[in-house]
């Protein structure tokens, strides 16, 4: 199925210390008729669920209420990815949930960590998801977290408010790149990623929604621009690229363990982490590309 990560803006009205959006350089915003052109052509090209995130879409609220009733007339899945800063009162949270749901969003994911929390009062998300609630707009709370004991009381105050949530490990990209890593407690396991594409305000299209559109050694991850080439030609270069595939399928700790990674330095990197030191290193890369291509017969089961 081809959804996308949608990043109509890069501007956010807070700072977060782990943000992965932010690379440093001024905002971005896409024109308003150039972003429904662009869904238009999604429709097109078989898009079935657009996610608008990047920074904070709701800065843009009647832009962001156009283009999801866009959506919505084009029978495509929506998602807004907010930090819940217009949610200080019931009431005003209410006028935000009434309006979206009018016109025709899908799913509200509120962004929550200790991170955002410097930022942004916890309340605001009792108050977005109990106005979600009852106006029965889809939500789910996005629990960022590095899996430190800093964590437990934030992760405790949702189970208190009986609040529906989902983990999410922080990404070691962006702001968070210099943060300290925790040591891991998982198993050795396969790391398939699924790999939702991001378009950026630019209208650059990357095969990966997260760190990976700032893999600037390699660009890996780079399709194409959405301004030169068809959104169909790009989604159809990252379903067919056979190193994205066995990433998918296979996982990166196989390519790791191919490219001469040990199994107890595999156990140590995060997912993005690793997927890092693989596909941003030139030398790694050039191997794994002549690999894939050969159909992966010396490192897979
Ligand atoms: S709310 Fe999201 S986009 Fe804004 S600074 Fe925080 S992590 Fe970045
Ligand atoms: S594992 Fe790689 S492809 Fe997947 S989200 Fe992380 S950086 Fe992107």
């Amino acid at each position: 199925m081809r959804t996308l990560a949608f990043g109509y803006s890069t501007r956010c009205n807070i700072k977060c210390d782990h943000c992965v959006a932010a690379d440093g350089g001024e905002p971005e915003k896409m024109e308003l008729g150039q972003a429904k052109e662009l869904i238009a052509e999604m429709a097109e090209a078989r898009v079935q669920g657009i996610s608008f995130t990047a920074g904070e879409p709701l800065i843009y609220l009647d832009d962001m209420g156009e283009l999801v009733a866009l959506c919505h007339e084009l029978g495509l899945y929506t998602r807004v990815v907010t930090n819940s800063f217009w949610a200080k009162t019931p009431d005003r949270a209410d006028n935000i949930i009434v309006f979206l749901k009018q016109m025709g969003l899908s799913q509200l994911r509120l962004s929550y960590s200790r991170w955002h929390q410097k930022n942004v009062l916890r309340q605001n998300i009792v108050n977005g998801a109990e106005s979600c609630q009852r106006n029965g707009l889809d939500y789910f709370i996005s629990f960022v977290t590095d899996f430190s004991a800093a964590d437990d009381e934030y992760e405790q105050f949702l189970r208190d408010h009986k609040l529906r949530f989902f983990p999410e490990p922080v990404i070691f990209s962006g702001r968070a790149k210099g943060f300290e890593r925790l040591p891991l407690r998982t198993d050795y396991q396969a790391n398939c990623c699924p790999m939702n594409p991001y378009l950026a305000p630019n209208l650059d299209l990357f095969a990966c929604c997260d760190a990976g559109s700032h893999f600037s050694r390699t660009n890996f991850f780079h399709l194409g621009n959405a301004g030169e080439s068809s959104l169909d030609a790009l989604f159809n270069r990252s379903e067919t690229n056979p190193l994205y595939n066995y990433i998918r399928t296979v996982g990166i700790s196989t390519l790791a363990s191919f490219a001469g990674f040990t199994a107890r330095e595999i156990v140590q990197y995060r997912k993005c982490e690793l997927c890092e030191k693989l596909f941003n290193s030139p030398e790694l890369l050039g191997l794994l590309e002549k690999e894939s291509a050969a159909g992966l017969k010396n490192c897979r089961r």
